[in-house]
């Protein structure tokens, strides 16, 4: 941002949008053609989006442009927001990135899909995300990956790259992500944009395309904390369609942002701040532990030894879950079917094969292993009691701190092709996100500095169901950190037209 009133209407966060309708300063419709413009402009090179319906956004942003500045407006009336295409849109195409899913439009609507259209947002489009969410950089996309917004030649990270790349652009101003063990939070960092993984259980996941249900949240990706609390507000909450989402009361997070952090227990975790560490993320990280204290915040030194063991518990318990969510994709009820199969079983497995990518089929064959009889007991159960060890963990540090705060990934946004052919390389991505997930904890990434060029972020974790505190001292964070003063420079296609070759 490059202060509290960018130029262009793709740039504003939603809560300024909405008190430009308030005043009569900006339309709906303007809002919309103002994105529409920058996707034109940056989307060659960016490719946040799998599907846009322009015409359907310009006819929705039409039908608020009396109505959202009116005082009863609904709190999303007229912004426009980009929905990861991992969840289900009525009508309209969602493939999770996915061969297998190519033709299939969903029947109904996900639970937040609903949730955003009753709060009056505008959706644009579907984004681009790693097969199944399988992958931290978007290049497990049948469909091509997604480029950062601040250098094309890097990730844009994921599975949720494309949600992250289009809040990053001004391609859509909020968006939605999902994380399974760091698919919000990673790509938030990589692109300098707000992502917060949810409680499990704070959102409904209904219609959101199964990877491993015990760790699948649905999140908020926006430009600032206050538009993350916004967004978070209006997806939360029970749902009877979904019996894993809690009936724990929804507070008004944006209006429990104070900023105040005096006196907070801020427990910075040494399991993060290893070596191996990258310098620029080390030195952001430190920086922003040391601007919460300066705000008031207590350091706390908390050692969690278990939380190295979230990642090959994780790569145990994802993949498991994986592989029996995905035996559904088998060419009868809808998606990729084969044209060429002799009978029955070759159909499924044709379809498998064709429809399918390496990760996931890699997915598929690790978690089919890891449940086998006689691997059950040596693998998945023991992957649960290592899950159970980090939940337990977790829980008694937070029991003397109030949140726990450290680099969100080891590195910042690596270039495309790095480590496509490197799975193990490409896991490390997920070190300090996972442990989250296997422990159902809330975790938000907020823009923390940068790392040379590229942006960084800190995460802060809290207790169940305590997302106000997380988000209050990302918004503390936020607050005392200077304004980053740059944006992502994407080259746009017209400027590519007229440099010389
Ligand atoms: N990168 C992790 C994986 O590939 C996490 C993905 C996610 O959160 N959806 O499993």
């Amino acid at each position: 941002m490059t202060g509290p009133h960018p130029a262009s209407p793709a740039d504003r966060p939603a809560w300024d949008l909405r008190a430009c309708y308030r005043r009569g300063e900006l339309s709906p419709s303007e809002v919309v053609d103002g994105v529409l413009r920058r996707i034109e402009a940056v989307e060659p090179q960016v490719r946040a989006y799998l599907y846009l319906d322009a015409d359907a956004a310009r006819r929705e942003a039409a039908q608020w442009d009396r109505a959202a500045g009116a005082e009863d407006a609904p709190p999303l009336a007229g912004v426009p927001v980009a929905l990861k295409d991992n969840l289900c849109t009525r009508g309209v195409p969602t493939t999770a990135g996915s061969r297998v899913l190519a033709g299939f439009r969903p029947p109904y609507d996900a639970t937040v899909v609903t949730r955003l259209r009753r709060a009056g947002a505008i959706v644009l489009g579907k984004t681009n995300c790693d097969e199944f969410a399988m992958g931290s950089s978007t290049e497990n996309s049948a469909f091509g990956p997604t480029r950062n917004p601040w250098d094309p030649d890097r990730v844009p990270g994921g599975s949720s790259g494309g949600s992250a790349a289009a809040v990053a652009a001004g391609e859509a101003t909020l968006a939605l992500g999902s994380d399974t063990g760091g698919s919000i939070r990673e790509p938030g960092a990589f692109c300098g944009v707000v992502g917060l993984k949810p409680t499990y259980g704070r959102v409904s996941r209904y219609g959101l395309i199964a990877f491993a249900s015990s760790l699948d949240q649905i999140g908020p990706f926006a430009r600032d904390v206050r538009d993350a609390a916004l967004l978070l507000r209006e997806i939360a909450g029970r749902d009877p369609a979904d019996a894993t989402s809690a009936g724990v009361e929804v507070p008004d997070y944006p209006a429990l942002l104070t900023g105040r952090v005096a006196g907070l227990r801020l427990g910075v975790v040494r399991e993060f701040l290893q070596d191996g560490l990258d310098p620029g993320v080390a030195g952001a990280v430190g920086e922003a532990i040391r601007a919460l204290e300066r705000s008031g915040a207590r350091r706390v030194d908390v050692s969690l030894p278990h939380a190295p063991y979230a990642l090959p518990a994780y790569y145990i318990v994802a993949p498991a879950e994986a592989s029996s969510n995905l035996a559904r994709y088998a060419g009868v009820l809808y998606g990729h079917r084969t044209t060429r199969a002799a009978d029955l079983i070759g159909m499924y497995a044709r379809t498998r094969d064709e429809g399918f990518g390496a990760e996931v089929k890699r997915r598929i064959m690790l978690g089919t292993y890891a449940l086998s009889a006689g691997y059950y007991d040596a693998f998945y159960l023991r992957a649960q009691r290592v899950r159970e060890l980090i939940r337990r963990e977790f829980a008694q540090a937070l029991e003397s701190v109030d949140v726990l705060v450290g680099p969100v990934a080891p590195t910042p946004a690596f270039p495309l092709g790095e480590r496509v052919e490197d799975p193990l390389e490409m896991y490390l991505a997920d070190v300090f996100t996972v442990p989250l997930n296997l422990a159902g904890l809330p975790g938000v990434s907020v823009p923390c500095g940068f790392a040379g060029d590229l942006p960084v972020g800190l995460q802060i974790a809290g207790r169940a169901f305590d997302e106000a505190t997380v988000l209050n001292t990302a918004y503390a964070l936020e607050r005392a950190l200077p304004a980053p003063g740059r944006r992502p420079r994407v080259v746009t296609a017209a400027e590519r037209r007229s440099s010389p070759a």
